[in-house]
């Protein structure tokens, strides 16, 4: 059983590996700044709250984003740059510290250049990454990308995932015509079948109502809106245990680690010049408790042993440094649309693969191609029924790799 999930993962991130790059095509001090990005205060979005609870924003929002991750701060610089009236709304707009997103294949950079985003890999000291060291049984093997065709800063790139969307929301919001707000989207307004906008709160918790003839809601894994908008059966095989080494190297320089271990992969890749981000993915009917030490206990035990040796002093480290071990779920769901008028999903809220592939941005990315390429010649976005039969388009696009 063990050794069929493991050939399973292998034989899905090799595919995997291939899809997503088949997808057509300094300083510290930059770092903090980078973190702590401030947005530019004439993009924030004009409200006229009543005062009296629920209040309204008005003006001439042609599409509200939901949600400033990946997919949505692309979306929103995408969509600003065609001129459009944007506005988007997200929970937070400080940089996130999660473990998600670490790592884009080299399709996505490619999407990165078509949107004209490249430079949100810069001053984030991102790595370079060309591939994997396969090991298994003590075995080594070496799985490169393919990029003989390309110009060679046409690779994978590793980062922290917080400082790459600062970069990404800082681009959106340096256009005048997208406004970048901090607020929680509690849920969509609808009339008679059409989504005519959100109700929100802004940060000081006021109720806030916000109205476009568009809403895209791109607001992740964990969305909550998404439940009207798609058939939502989410699964998880399992999750991923992730914490940071220090002071290690990899057993091959610009090359991730994957070990194929008994009973699931262990996973290796430089996130910065100092650190090394280590994913094991523990199936999900086996899952240790982290709060009574179950899990450290799981990973010094089982999983230690089977670390390259090179890596082992630096993973006792990190298991046993206090509040260092994080986990997420791995989620996969197919992308099975409700057509709605007035409302449109993408990235993660939309559609999610396991987080093994490391494939979520590049698709994230590609369809902000395929959805910015699609409104591109749109100048009136009113009659939301026609729209939205136009829009079904895209679940054909998206197919064609
Ligand atoms: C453990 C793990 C590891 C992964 N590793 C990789 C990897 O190495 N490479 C890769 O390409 N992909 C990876 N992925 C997948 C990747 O993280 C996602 O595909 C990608 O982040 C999707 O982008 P998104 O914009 O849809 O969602 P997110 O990046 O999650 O952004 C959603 C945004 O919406 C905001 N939001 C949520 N709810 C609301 C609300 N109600 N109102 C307003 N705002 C809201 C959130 O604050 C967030 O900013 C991984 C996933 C997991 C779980």
């Amino acid at each position: 059983m063990a050794e069929q999930y493991i050939v399973g993962v292998a034989g899905v991130i090799a595919f995997l590996l291939g899809f997503v790059f088949l997808v057509r095509s300094w300083g510290l001090s930059k770092l903090k700044r980078a973190a702590s990005m401030e947005f530019p205060k004439e993009n924030c979005v004009n409200k006229n709250g009543n005062g009296e609870g629920e209040g309204e924003a008005v003006g001439t929002t042609e599409i509200i984003i939901v949600g400033a991750g990946v997919a949505g701060a692309a979306l929103a610089y995408s969509l600003g740059k065609d001129g459009c009236q944007v506005q988007v709304i997200e929970r937070d707009l400080n940089a996130l510290n999660r473990f998600a997103g670490e790592l884009l294949m080299p399709g996505g950079y490619l999407k990165l250049i078509e949107l004209g985003l490249v430079d949100c890999v810069d001053e984030i000291d991102a790595q370079q990454i060309l591939g994997y060291t396969l090991n298994k049984d003590g075995k080594e093997a070496l799985i490169s990308f393919s990029l003989e065709k390309f110009q060679s800063h046409v690779v994978g790139r590793t980062f922290h995932n917080g400082r790459f969307v600062q970069r990404l929301r800082k681009k959106a919001a340096s256009l005048h015509n997208v406004s970048l707000e901090q607020g929680t989207v509690t849920s969509l307004l609808e009339e008679n079948g059409i989504v005519k906008g959100v109700h929100y709160k802004d940060k000081s918790g006021q109720l806030l109502t916000a109205y476009a003839p568009l809403t895209i809601v791109c607001d992740g894994c964990f969305s909550n809106l998404r439940r009207s908008l798609c058939h939502s059966k989410v699964d998880i095989p399992s999750y991923f245990v992730g914490f940071i080494l220090t002071n290690c190297k990899l057993p091959k320089e610009k090359y991730g680690a994957l070990i194929l271990a008994d009973p699931s992969p262990i996973l290796f890749y430089p996130i910065s010049s100092t650190e090394i981000r280590c994913l094991v993915d523990v199936p999900s009917q086996n899952l240790p408790s982290v709060s009574n030490g179950e899990m450290a206990h799981y990973l010094k035990t089982l999983v230690a042993p089977k670390v390259l040796p090179e890596l082992y002093n630096s993973f006792i480290s990190a298991v046993e440094k206090k509040g260092n071990i994080r986990i997420m779920p791995n989620k996969i769901m197919a992308g099975a649309p409700h057509l709605t008028p007035g409302a449109f999903l993408i990235g993660d809220a939309f559609n999610m693969r396991h987080a093994i592939t490391a494939g979520g941005m590049t698709v994230a990315l590609s369809d902000v191609v395929i959805l910015r390429d699609l409104l591109r010649p749109l100048h009136d976005l009113s009659d939301a029924s026609a729209i939205c039969k136009y829009l079904e388009s895209f679940y054909t696009l998206r197919k064609v790799l």
